[in-house]
C-alpha cells in the first residue's frame, strides 16, 4: 500500500504531477476540490453545503471525515495520492488519525518562478482549459484551442495576490515538511514535466 501526499506552492505543477503518478501507480488522485464535488447525498454533503452556503470554509474535522469515507473505498486499497490536503500542521495531525502516510513528495520552485508561472496563466471560462502564455500558449493568441472562446486571466492571479498566497504557503504549509522529514522527497519543479514525473516515480517505487 502506498499513501502519498503531494506538497508544493501554486504554480509548482503539483496537481499535474499528482495526476500523472496516480495513472502510473493506478491509484486514485484525491484533490480537495474533487473530494467535495464527489460527495453524494447524505449528512456529510448537507454539512458541507451548509458551510459553503454561509460563506464559511469547510472545517478541518469535516474534511477529514469526508476523506476517511473516501479512502475507505475499494479503489484506495492499493493506496492514494492526496493533493491539497493537509495544508497546515493541524490538518496533518488530524490526518494521522485516519491514515498512515508512506511518502511525501514536495515539488519545490522559487517564489519568483511561481509568480512568473501563475501570472502568465490564462484559462477558458467555457471549457475550463488552462494555458500559459510562456510555457503552453494557445495556437491563436487569447483564443481557446478547444472551443474558440476568449481566454481570460483570473483577477486574483496578479503578482500582489500571488505573493500573499505564497506567504501563506511558507508560513502554514511548509512546516508540515518537517513533520514528514523521514518520508520526504523534494523534487526540483523547475524542470520539464516528464523529467519531474520520472524522478517522482523513482522515489515512489
Ligand atoms: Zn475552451
Amino acid at each position: 500500500m502506498t499513501n502519498i501526499i503531494f506538497i508544493g506552492p501554486q504554480g509548482s505543477g503539483k496537481g499535474t504531477q499528482a495526476k500523472i503518478l496516480a495513472e502510473k501507480l493506478n491509484i486514485p488522485h484525491i484533490s480537495t476540490g474533487d473530494l467535495f464535488r464527489g460527495l453524494t447525498k447524505g449528512p456529510l454533503k448537507e454539512e458541507v453545503d451548509a458551510n459553503i452556503n454561509q460563506g464559511k470554509l469547510v472545517p478541518d474535522e469535516l474534511t477529514v471525515k469526508i476523506l476517511k469515507q473516501r479512502i475507505s473505498n475499494p479503489d484506495c486499497k492499493k493506496g492514494f495520492i492526496l493533493d491539497g490536503f493537509p495544508r497546515n500542521l493541524d490538518q496533518a495531525k488530524l490526518l494521522d488519525n485516519i491514515a498512515k502516510i508512506d511518502k511525501v513528495i514536495e515539488i519545490n520552485i522559487s517564489d519568483k518562478l511561481a509568480i512568473e508561472r501563475i501570472s502568465s496563466r490564462i484559462s477558458c471560462k467555457k471549457c475550463g482549459a488552462v494555458y500559459n502564455t510562456i510555457t503552453n500558449p494557445p495556437n491563436k493568441e487569447n483564443i481557446c484551442d478547444q472551443c474558440q472562446n476568449e481566454l481570460y486571466r483570473r483577477a486574483d492571479d496578479n503578482p500582489e495576490a500571488i505573493k500573499k498566497r505564497l506567504e501563506t504557503y511558507h508560513k502554514e504549509t511548509k512546516p508540515i515538511l518537517k513533520k514528514y522529514q523521514s518520508i520526504l522527497d523534494s523534487i526540483d519543479g523547475n524542470q520539464e514535466i516528464n523529467k519531474i514525473a520520472e524522478q517522482i516515480l523513482e522515489k515512489t517505487r
